[in-house]
């Protein structure tokens, strides 16, 4: 937001690209999940769009992006987040679209020292390389600590009215912002990608060693944002929907999973990820009754509804606490 606005400030025209990978956290769990009901149910990007009166690109990259998860060259941060070869993508992506749009460089909000991973004096010229961005990549707010890039040197923007900010604190940020009268804006660290959430990237993880393989689609991906997910078997493991938003969510998934309810007393809806055989699906079944309102109830009628719409019903005793093992949860 202060980048574009600084140099938008010299009368350059620009427009913004918000890259969809499928892991940003942003306009979904917000839009699901009850605790998160007062956060603004908003895409940030597309707001601080509008604040500034610019177009905005939403691009979609889930394929591509994929690539970069897998397998970086620069290796993750501390959860699955690959940051730098993240970065070094999107700048790539965006130099892409520069040329095809007949744009003229690229700015970014990047500072030197900001990030442990992504904004260090030794990572940023990596993302200027490997992006292919060269000198073309601008980073208005910490431009007069970098050497000048093209655009500076071809006085396409003057870079004595360019910051020199550095380092972790975000205050010379705050104060930028204050001054163009900029008083609400996004999270400015975090908490705006699954990859770097830990519990996110456990699921992951589970999700590629019962797999074998660390093949996704998007479903899976969204999938794991959602829900208490517990695994009994290497086979199998189930989606428990843990509030009335996400069993909602989970219900447009109902067709592609074998999925459980109780049809005795209210309960969440279960979808089951894997294969289970008939002691397996019994299992499933005392399960979903444990987390329902029938956990104490001697007995509690399960639906289970098959892809194929066949219906099995099943009547069974809710599994006891200390049957739920601690180790089954991911
Ligand atoms: S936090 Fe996520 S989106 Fe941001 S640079 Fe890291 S991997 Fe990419």
């Amino acid at each position: 937001m202060l980048a574009a606005k600084v140099v938008m400030e010299q009368g350059i025209h620009v427009e913004g690209i918000n890259f969809f990978t499928g892991f940003c956290v942003e306009g979904h769990t917000h839009a699901i999940r009850e605790k998160d009901k007062a956060k603004p149910k908003r895409n940030n990007a597309l707001w601080v769009a509008e604040q500034l009166g610019i177009k905005l690109h939403i691009i979609d990259v889930i394929e591509p992006y994929k690539q970069v998860l897998l397998n970086p060259k620069h290796g993750y941060g501390a959860n699955l987040n690959p940051c730098l070869d993240c970065k070094c993508f999107m700048v790539g992506q965006a130099l892409q679209w520069m040329r095809d749009h007949n744009f003229d460089f690229i700015i970014t909000g990047e500072v030197i020292g900001q990030r442990p991973m992504s904004q260090r004096a030794d990572t940023m010229p990596v993302v200027q390389e490997e992006s292919g961005a060269g000198d073309l990549l601008l980073r208005p707010l910490c431009a007069k600590n970098l050497p000048p890039t093209l655009p500076e040197r071809e006085g396409w923007v003057d870079r004595e009215k360019l910051y020199d900010f550095s380092g972790r604190s975000r205050k010379p940020q705050m104060a930028l912002a204050a001054q163009y009268g900029f008083t609400d804006y996004a999270t400015p660290a975090g908490g705006c990608c699954f990859l770097t959430d830990e519990n996110y990237s456990r699921k992951l993880t589970d999700l590629w060693q019962a797999r074998h393989s660390r093949e996704y689609e998007l479903d899976d991906i969204m999938l794991l944002k959602v829900g208490r997910h517990i695994r009994p078997s290497e086979k199998f493991k189930l989606i428990i929907g843990r509030e009335e938003g996400e069993n909602k969510f989970l219900e447009g998934y109902r067709k592609q999973f074998l999925h459980l309810r109780s049809t005795s007393h209210t309960g969440p809806l279960v979808l089951i990820d894997g294969e289970v055989n008939e002691q397996e699906l019994q299992l499933a079944a005392r399960i979903t009754a444990r987390f329902g309102h029938g956990k104490t109830a001697e007995h509690v009628d399960v639906e289970a509804v098959y892809p194929n719409g066949s219906v099995q019903q099943l009547h069974v005793s809710p599994l006891p606490p200390d049957q739920l093992k601690q180790e089954w949860y991911i």
